[in-house]
């Protein structure tokens, strides 16, 4: 077989010309297309998929609304998505977690839409089915990118690119610099979720407050489970007794999330370790381990966990969820010790709070690490370190492995998809690059428009 291909070169339609291109409508672009959009930019928002949404889609609650002290950190556009959830009965209040700081359970269906007809209302120009598979640089600047769909490989010119792929796509093959995992290139493994309806949730809550011993909770008080909302981690001897009897479990804990309706609980429990989303032969494989586990972790639930002795498995995400792949080398990378020591930044965008959480890529446990408050991210880690014309948001911004466990969070990827597209809107009204903005008028702007900004 033939090692290589030199692809001819040839001449490609340009599809348009915008000021802003987001690309990726998980939490960051659906919120960097709003905020660039209502700042006044023409907008086009591209997605590979064939709705918005990335992995608000999957049956997630978002975590991290909340701070360690309980006060709200994350509020603007967020806040105001979560509120039109709200208004239709899909999401619930925040509520104080002692393990997660804070959830929010969400109906993934009505996350799409809200978020379609929020790109609607503020005439972002929305193109789905259509993967970014270029850029097209001039020296250093990046002025737009190449995309493939059905109708071939089409060129989309912009004057500012914002990079929401969650897997650094556009910053990568601009040639920023990324990093993947650990020290040993480790990374956090994937998950596909499910749901199971029919579960008698109070007979779950029951055996969790009445026999705590058996049924353990991780951290979290029993008494937490006996009304609302909940994110179990623990039922430890659950799993260990399934495990001795054969059954083959992969992980120590059972993570249980309600869902809205009252006998609906998502299921996050699958777990491929060494996958590695940006390789399709390995994200393949890791999404038909996952299919397998599913059914054995089903199978543990109703034989083992009350509650779950006549539910059935309803709805399984429309794809494996990825909590860690690239992220790019920006002109500040945050790290664990900024979390940890709940730092603040004169240039902060965004306010977070959710603990350094790592599953850890070679399997075993999780390990939880607690600022106490809240830390700031500087606009630093949203802007690469020497490419121009282009900003990254979400769980690809520039954070260690470590950090990276804490911010990748929706809340604060909704966040950070705000400060860049309020960055993008205001560097274009001043003629300039994102990287020479004046952060105090994007932090007064942000301010203005009711984020949180912990100010100094
Ligand atoms: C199993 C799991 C459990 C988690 N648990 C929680 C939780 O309970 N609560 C919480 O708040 N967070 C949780 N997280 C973390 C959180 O879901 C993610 O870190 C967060 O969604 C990242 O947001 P994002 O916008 O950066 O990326 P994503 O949500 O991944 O969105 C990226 C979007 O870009 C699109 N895209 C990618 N590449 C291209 C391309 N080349 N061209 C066009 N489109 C592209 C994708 O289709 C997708 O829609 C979890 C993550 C996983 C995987």
């Amino acid at each position: 077989m033939v090692k290589s291909y030199l692809e001819p070169a040839r001449e490609i339609k340009v599809r348009t010309e915008v000021d802003v291109l987001v690309v990726g409508g998980g939490p960051a672009g659906i919120m960097a297309a709003e905020a660039a959009a209502r700042g006044g930019a023409r907008v086009m928002l591209v997605e590979s998929r064939g709705y918005l949404g990335g992995n608000l889609t999957i049956g997630l609650p978002i975590l991290g609304f909340l701070g360690g002290k309980g006060n709200q950190i994350i509020k603007g556009l967020p806040q105001r998505f979560v509120e039109r959830l709200q208004a239709r009965g899909a999401a619930t209040a925040h509520r104080p977690c002692k393990l997660h700081i804070s959830l929010t359970i969400i109906d993934p269906e009505v996350a799409k839409i809200v978020a379609q007809e929020i790109m609607e209302e503020c005439g972002v120009e929305l193109l789905y089915y259509t993967f970014v598979a270029d850029v097209i640089k001039e020296g250093n600047v990046v002025k737009g990118v190449v995309v493939e769909s059905k109708a071939g490989r089409e060129a989309i010119f912009a004057k500012t690119v914002i990079d929401c792929s969650g897997d650094g796509d556009v910053a990568y093959r601009a040639g920023v610099e990324c990093r993947k995992g650990d020290e040993e290139g480790g990374m956090q493994p994937p998950t596909l979720m499910f749901s199971m309806r029919g579960v008698d949730v109070q007979r779950l809550r029951d055996a969790i407050t009445g026999e705590p011993d058996k049924f353990d909770m991780d951290i979290m008080p029993h008494e937490h489970f006996r009304e609302g909302k909940f994110i179990t981690v623990g039922l430890r001897n659950q799993i260990l007794q399934a495990q001795a009897d054969g059954l083959d479990i992969t992980v120590a804990r059972t993570i249980l999330i309600t869902g809205l309706a009252e006998d609906e609980i998502w299921v996050n429990m699958s777990r491929v370790n060494g996958v590695d989303s940006t390789l399709p032969e390995s994200y393949t494989y890791g999404e038909m381990e996952a299919r397998k586990q599913i059914y054995r972790i089903e199978s543990y639930l109703k034989g083992y966990v009350p509650g779950f002795e006549s539910a059935y498995m309803s709805v399984v995400a429309p794809f494996m969820g990825i909590r860690e792949s690239r992220v790019i080398v920006g002109k500040y990378i945050l790290t664990a010790e900024d979390i940890l020591s709940c730092r603040r930044f004169e240039d902060a965008v965004a306010v977070a709070s959710y603990p350094v959480d790592i599953h850890h890529a070679k399997g075993g446990d999780c390990t939880l690490q607690y600022c106490g408050d809240c830390y700031d991210i500087p606009y630093r880690s949203l802007l690469p370190a020497d490419v121009e014309g282009l900003l990254i948001a979400g769980r690809c911004a520039s954070f260690t492995h470590e950090a990276m466990a804490s911010t990748r969070v929706m809340s604060t990827c909704m966040a950070l998809g705000e400060a860049a597209g309020r960055a993008a809107a205001l560097a274009l009204k001043a003629g300039v690059q994102p990287s020479e903005l004046d952060v105090e008028v994007l932090r007064k702007r942000l301010i203005e428009e009711s984020a949180y900004l912990n100010t100094l």
